[in-house]
């Protein structure tokens, strides 16, 4: 087991230079075109599939660093070039870490490769649990998979919205409900590969911010996959039906959680590389900027407004990579660091941008500096992957360990 350790070792560094000199190099300079445009930036996530950076091994060696520490730097660096690019060529992970945690060691090995295609042909992978009366509350998820015991195929029917790389992907996994009666435990996650009859993306949502990113419904009318395309398989769904039938709580929701609780640092380092980004250029604009004949750095106000960004920004990547860390050595979330460091560093993202903007005054105001994209790419860091409120849920049953409402 590695120890916590803030200093990076000679891999890190290195990897932390080259995507940082992709992140200023490909992504910043394109980040406002993509931002006005609010399409998916697929030359970008091509050029990034072309270097390296988005690709099966690349993913695969990142989270598997023993220390942790490796995700959130790339998700930092990226972040801090554009959340919005960056969420189109990392949002992918989200359905490949929904593979990993459920899948056999065949599916695994099946369509995480498909999640991300070639460099020739990229493609991206879709995570749907979100429904229009199921967000914070997934148990209330409808809708449901019906197993067709003479076809051995699994009918999905039901809307998912919100969902990242909706309808554009090549591989969508879908969560579902098998057995409405058990709420949260009766649900079951398939594959639904691209050309899937019934399968079809909705409204395509027009956004406050990471506009670069497609955010848009997923319909499934009918839709009806082989049964090998059950994350899992069904014997394993079978026993789990029946200890959930048998009251036997919780194991799997408490898998859930703990994988939630694991992926939740890497979403706050995102959030710390936007929060970075405001906070450099605010510092650069203020010590150029001159206003009474002086540098506005010189006015306390605004100087120390910016040790304030810094020390947060600072505080935010702790968080996150001792949460990291935690989730890579096994040491467990007793105070639910995960979402601590979620919760943290998205709104320190919010709150850092938002200064940054008083900062450069009329000039953060407008698009002429990016300061105001940040500000609107910040925001969705206290919405999704849970609200900052259910971040506070969490913390606060973790920490009292009651069922706090
Ligand atoms: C850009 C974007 C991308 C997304 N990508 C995906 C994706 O790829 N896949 C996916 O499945 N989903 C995705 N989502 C959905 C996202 O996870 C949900 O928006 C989020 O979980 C919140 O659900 P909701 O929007 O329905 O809000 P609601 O749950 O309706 O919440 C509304 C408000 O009520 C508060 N609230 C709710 N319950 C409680 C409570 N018990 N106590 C206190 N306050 C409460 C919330 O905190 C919030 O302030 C995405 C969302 C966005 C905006």
């Amino acid at each position: 087991m590695a120890d916590f350790s803030n200093a990076l070792n000679e891999d890190q560094l290195q990897l932390q230079k080259w995507v940082h000199d992709f992140a200023e190099g490909v992504v910043r300079p394109a980040a406002h075109e993509w931002d006005e445009r609010e399409e998916t930036p697929w030359p970008i996530i091509e050029e990034a599939a072309k270097v390296g950076l988005y690709s099966v091994d690349f993913v695969g060696n990142m989270f598997a660093d023993p220390t942790g520490i490796s995700v959130p730097m790339v998700m930092e660096e990226m972040a801090w070039g554009d959340a919005g690019i960056g969420l189109a060529i990392f949002g992918t992970t989200l359905g490949v870490a929904a593979i990993f945690a459920n899948g056999t060691p065949e599916q695994i090995g099946e369509w995480i490769p498909q999640c991300f295609g070639t460099p020739e042909k990229v493609a991206v992978a879709a995570f749907c649990v979100s429904e229009a009366d199921a967000g914070s509350d997934v148990s209330s998820m409808r809708t449901r998979a019906v197993y067709d015991e003479a076809t051995d195929e699994w009918v999905l029917d039901g809307t998912k919205t919100w969902i990242t790389n909706g309808g554009i992907a090549d591989v969508h996994v879908v969560v579902a409900s098998v057995d409405p009666a058990l709420k949260a435990r009766g649900q079951a996650s398939f594959i639904v590969p691209r050309g899937t009859r019934g399968l079809s993306q909705g409204q395509k949502f027009k956004k406050m911010g990471i506009r670069a990113s497609h955010t848009a419904e997923v319909v499934l009318d009918d839709v009806r996959v082989p049964g090998r395309l059950l994350l899992g398989g069904k014997e394993k769904l079978d026993a789990r039906l029946a200890r959930a039938r048998e009251g036997k709580a919780g194991e799997r929701s408490q898998a859930a959680l703990a994988t939630f609780e694991r992926t939740r640092p890497s979403v706050g380092a995102q959030a710390v590389g936007i929060a970075r980004a405001a906070y450099e250029y605010a510092l650069e604009y203020a010590k150029e900027r001159k206003q009474f004949g002086r540098a506005i750095i010189e006015n306390q106000a605004i100087a120390f407004k910016l040790a304030r960004m810094r020390m947060h920004v600072d505080a935010a990547r702790l968080l996150v990579w001792n949460a990291s860390w935690r989730g890579a050595s096994g040491q467990g979330f007793a105070a639910a660091e995960g979402s601590q460091s979620k919760l943290f560093a998205g709104e320190t993202a919010v709150w850092v941008t938002d200064e940054a903007i008083q900062i450069l005054g009329g000039a953060g105001y407008v698009r002429e500096h990016p300061v105001e994209r940040w500000h609107r790419d910040a925001k969705v860091f206290t919405i999704f992957e849970g609200t900052s409120e259910i971040q506070h849920l969490i913390i606060a049953r973790a920490i009292s360990g009651l069922r706090i409402a």
